[in-house]
């Protein structure tokens, strides 16, 4: 469950010299300024724009912005054009570009691992494969003889991407005893079409 919502931080308060339209008290009512944000898990995201209220200390009238008479307003406006928005308030969303970024980078180091290492199989990889209609399965290299690969199939195969860590956990028992040969430049082209999505390599 996404657990989300606004949330308000006070930035700026000013005692006024306008008199309690209420009670008529002078120097008795404040104004306070609030910081309107989204929050993720309480974890708070990003800046929504501000309010504010004042409220009399005399007779506790609170008044919202809604309701500020024009002298008011002007007070308003001054005071938020000298508060500042909480850096604090873009914690999550600086956060998520990080992660992002983050992931990227990740996803280029990996992309440029397996361009690699599919122009020089090796006995052992095992290989991820998107086949023609959109299912997943494994293959893992026998052995390499010349320009010929001879890989062996897994006998299972998933309708979701994440089924291949299942598949991974079936183990060698897995994949069919009787080694297919293809050449290099054949894993080269599923490669290249995006067929085959990744490739592990024990180090
Ligand atoms: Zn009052």
């Amino acid at each position: 469950m996404l657990i989300y919502g606004s949330k308000a931080t006070q930035i700026a308060s000013k005692s006024l010299s306008d008199k309690c339209t209420n009670c008529g008290a002078e120097n008795s009512v404040q104004m306070a300024v609030f910081q309107k944000y989204a929050h993720v898990f309480w974890i708070p995201f990003f800046p929504i724009g501000k309010t504010g209220v004042t409220q009399c200390a005399h007779c506790k009238q609170v008044l919202e912005k809604k309701e500020f008479s024009s002298s008011l307003l002007s007070t308003y406006e001054t005071l938020i054009s000298d508060s500042k928005t909480p850096r604090w308030t873009f914690s999550g969303l600086a956060v998520l570009t990080l992660l992002i970024i983050l992931v990227s980078i990740s996803n280029a180091q990996n992309d440029k691992k397996n361009a690699q290492l599919i122009l020089a199989p090796k006995k052992g990889d095992i290989y991820e494969i998107r086949n023609d209609y959109e299912h997943y399965t494994l293959y893992k290299i026998d052995r390499v003889a010349g320009d010929t690969v001879f890989i062996l199939m897994n006998e299972y195969e998933s309708n979701k991407v994440t089924g291949l860590n299942t598949l991974k956990g079936k183990g060698d028992a897995a994949f069919v005893d009787t080694p297919i040969p293809l050449f290099k430049s054949d894993l080269k082209s599923m490669f290249d079409a995006g067929k085959i999505m990744n490739i592990d390599r024990k180090q």
